[in-house]
């Protein structure tokens, strides 16, 4: 059999796979595992604790500098996870939003990865799509590519046969399809000839669907908010260790306690707390059918001020029904009794095989009244394709050595074809509105015959046959998300093509705020642009709207100073899409195009989708504030004890290795139990935040002082007095050391969320590390301060049982008596 009608086999397919490898226009940069260690070698954690290290062998103490090694391995180890983790996230992300193609293997359409084509496949492509490889073109339906990205030309290039072609030779050939280039509009059929690296794409070995990864505005304040502590901790660092050379005369110990401030100091933490919650956070949201392509978009979500979506799909469930009929100047309840006629123009009027669900629902009603195998026989030579400009579509046929045609789509444009005299004109129009006024979508039908073929639908005289009206219900949900909209302060603008009174009936069935009326595209063509931006602001629902419409309603929402989240399929909504502060594609009927214009990709295609994508941006947005505050607060009393004794002229509290042991509890407490957290209550009922707030509002800054203060407090006068009192200093570090390490603890309980009380989050055992590392926290304690081996190591002793309860208690007390201020805020909300 002919090879374009069965495509390749399985074997030919391996044969293939193997001589010429993959479909990749572009070989990956893979970073080498030297590159990634000397990346970490970089940090300036590990180059401290080096420098350490090598100050204790310096000083003969062979102990502390093997105990430094071991921490310089560890803090090695636990960065390389973490890298691996978030890479293998992202890569994951991103394999799942590679392109994908229809191909003809065994003789059946299926899908494929577009890496997995080999020559000689049988492809189909259309409108939207990115040509996957060289290819030649079979059977072609109107066909123009964009193919500026090759060739830079920037009119659409015209695709015929092979045969068809008059022969010129060209470099870039009319019969060829080229991979990267893109299928503006028609259909084709071609064969594969050139795939990876030797396409003309490969030889320029480029990247086009990768969106290059920039920081976030976040990761660029926090990194800005680093770099001032960095300058800061230096200039500290400085200052003490010229103080501790006046105070001891001994440089290589005041170097020490230098290097022990600047570890203190340096907020390493920051940004493996932004990479870990974003990069998890998009892990996240790809569970629950939402691609993020921009991490970005993880945190521009949780500001969004207002949703633009679609109708139908998004909105609708987009499964459509024939409700109501008019024809003949008759209205239709009972759908299933057609007449030979009307059924007969409706079928010729779709498209063959239709997968439209408008379409399949009106060729299943007409199917009960007339034998469809009659007309699939008909030959079509000529097809006018529906697009969302236009909102029509017809085909011509050849019957009975005339041409005939079958048209459908929205009543205005087929009216607009069609003759009538005023009073059948009014009643039209009556029945339209009646139909749409129950939220129905209305098709209106026509067809002609003409003895001559035209290229332009106006040329050809058409009647009007009549109306169909299709129900398309409001997904399950979408009532009580609008709701949740609303009180997250929220807005959502529904926009649509279709007719005003449909989009109304709708908008007021799922609860859209100003649903009574509706903007249509015509007006917003007679609109400025500041009459538009007054016009946004108090209207919802913009109906008869062309893509292009939708580009001018971001612009104006966007001058309104909204944070728009906008959703689109369509090749022309590619444009809009870019434009918005979210782009948001349609995974299922979305365009490949459109795919790569949008930040973010639903898989599902459901609203409700959307807005649980916004809540989730704003839980992880709120838990990176917490896990922020907690590195602020637990820093403190870090920072002022390393700071203090050398300033008072007091034996070092904190050494090295408490600073190393801290923050190997600190670490994993701020990059992982935050991150699970579950979402506060009042996540969706306050507005949207302001891109422009700062990342630590004046009520969190005051709650990072007061709460490190207590803490270092806590630590601090117990050591100083104990010291005074004549103890040992190992005797009082020990009591700061626990007092810290349990201070901790709580501080986490504490701050776990803003409005449950401790006790209710101690009995939530969701959050299962928290459990874990709060455990082995407490066991770590009380080895380092009973164990012998550990005491000489860690320079502690063990300290009586009353002492050590008292610590505890004060431990306890330093952080927990913010539950009071927590207390407080309940009672002033009830
Ligand atoms: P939306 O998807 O936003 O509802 P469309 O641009 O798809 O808007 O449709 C706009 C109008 O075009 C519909 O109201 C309907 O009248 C008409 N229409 C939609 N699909 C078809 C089709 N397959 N054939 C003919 N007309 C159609
Ligand atoms: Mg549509």
């Amino acid at each position: 059999m002919e090879r374009t009608k069965v495509g390749l086999s399985n074997e030919e397919v391996m044969h293939y796979k193997q001589k010429y490898g993959l479909n990749e226009l572009f070989k990956k940069e893979d970073t080498g595992i030297l590159k990634k260690f000397i990346d970490v070698l970089k940090e300036p954690m590990l180059l401290l604790l080096l420098c350490t290290t090598i100050i204790y062998f310096m000083l003969g103490e062979f102990q502390e500098g093997i105990v430094m090694l071991i921490f310089v391995l560890f803090v090695c180890s636990i960065t390389f996870f973490q890298q691996w983790k978030t890479d293998r996230t992202m890569n994951a992300l991103k394999n799942l939003v590679s392109p994908e193609i229809q191909v003809l293997r065994d003789a059946k359409k299926i899908i494929i990865k577009s890496s997995e084509l080999v020559p000689n496949d049988i492809i189909y492509i259309s409108q939207g799509e990115r040509i996957p490889a060289d290819c030649e073109v079979v059977e072609v339906s109107n066909l123009y590519v964009d193919e500026a990205i090759l060739t830079g030309e920037s009119e659409p290039a015209y695709k015929q046969c092979k045969k068809q072609c008059n022969g010129i030779d060209d470099y870039w050939k009319e019969y060829m399809l080229y991979a990267g280039t893109l299928v503006v509009s028609g259909t084709c059929v071609a064969i594969v000839r050139k795939i990876g690296t030797s396409t003309e794409y490969g030889k320029i070995g480029k990247s086009i669907y990768e969106a290059k990864e920039e920081d976030t505005p976040l990761q660029k304040k926090v990194g800005n908010l680093v770099k001032i502590l960095a300058v800061i901790g230096a200039v500290l660092c400085i200052a003490v260790i010229s103080l501790s050379y006046i105070n001891t005369q001994n440089l290589i110990k005041s170097i020490l306690s230098g290097i022990t401030l600047a570890m203190a100091i340096i907020p390493e933490e920051f940004p493996v707390v932004l990479a870990v919650f974003l990069s998890m956070g998009a892990f996240r949201l790809a569970k629950k059918n939402v691609i993020m392509r921009k991490i970005s978009a993880v945190e521009t979500l949780g500001s969004t001020t207002v949703l633009c979506v679609d109708k139908t799909g998004t909105i609708t469930e987009n499964k459509m029904k024939v409700s109501k009929v008019f024809y003949n100047k008759k209205l239709f309840d009972d759908v299933n009794y057609l007449s030979k006629e009307l059924s007969m123009v409706s079928i010729l009027a779709c498209q063959r095989d239709s997968t439209d669900p408008l379409e399949k629902a009106i060729i299943e009603v007409a199917k009960k009244n007339i034998a469809v195998y009659e007309l699939e026989n008909l030959e079509i030579c000529k097809k006018f394709d529906f697009n969302s400009n236009t909102k029509r579509m017809a085909n011509v046929y050849i019957m009975d050595d005339n041409y005939y045609i079958s048209a459908k789509g929205s009543p205005e444009a087929i009216i607009r074809l069609c003759k009538f005299n005023k009073e059948e004109l009014g009643e039209i129009k009556r029945e339209v509105d009646f139909f749409a006024s129950k939220g129905l979508r209305v098709i209106a039908l026509a067809d002609g015959t003409s003895e001559k073929l035209f290229e332009e639908l106006e040329d050809y005289t058409l009647s009007f046959k009549g109306i169909y009206g299709l129900q398309d219900a409001p997904r399950e949900g979408v009532l009580e998300a609008i709701k949740s909209c609303n009180t997250a302060g929220i807005r959502v603008v529904m926009i649509t093509g279709d007719y005003y009174k449909t989009a109304v009936a709708i908008g007021e069935e799922i609860g859209l705020k100003f649903s009574n009326s509706s903007i249509t595209g015509e007006e917003i063509d007679h609109m400025t642009d500041v009459e538009l931006m007054n016009a946004v602001k108090e209207c919802d629902i913009f109906s008869r709207v062309i893509p292009e419409h939708k580009m001018r309603i971001i612009k104006a929402l966007r001058d309104n100073g909204e944070i728009v989240a906008m959703t689109g399929d369509g090749v022309n909504d590619a444009p809009a899409l870019k434009k918005a502060d979210i782009g948001i594609a349609m995974g299922g009927r979305g365009t490949e195009v459109a795919k790569e214009a949008a930040d973010m990709i639903l898989l599902d295609d459901n609203f409700t989708t959307i807005v649980d994508s916004v809540r989730d941006g704003r839980r992880i947005f709120d838990n990176i504030r917490k896990a922020m505050i907690y590195i602020f607060i637990i820093h403190i009393p870090i920072i002022t004890l390393a700071l203090f004794s050398p300033v008072f002229a007091l034996p070092q509290i904190l050494l090295p290795m408490h600073i190393m042991l801290l923050e190997l509890i600190i670490d994993p407490t701020c990059s992982i139990i935050f991150e699970i957290e579950p979402e506060e209550p009042y996540i969706m009922n306050q507005p949207p935040r302001s891109p422009k707030e700062p990342l630590l509002t004046q009520g969190m800054v005051k709650k990072v002082l007061m709460q490190g203060t207590t803490l270092f407090l806590a630590a601090f006068l117990p050591f100083h007095y104990l010291v005074d009192s004549g103890v040992t200093v190992e005797y009082a570090r020990s009591f700061s050391l626990t007092t810290l390490i349990v201070g901790n603890i709580i501080l986490v309980l504490v701050n776990s969320s803003n409005t449950k009380p401790i006790t209710e989050v101690l009995l939530d055992n969701r959050n299962k590390s928290r459990i874990l590392i709060n455990i082995i926290s407490v066991v770590v304690l009380i080895c380092i301060i009973y164990m012998p081996m550990l005491q000489s190591l860690f320079k502690t002793s063990s300290l009586a049982l009353k002492t050590f309860t008292e610590a505890l208690v004060l431990g306890g007390i330093s952080t927990g008596w913010w539950e009071i201020v927590k207390l407080f805020h309940r009672i002033r909300k009830l």
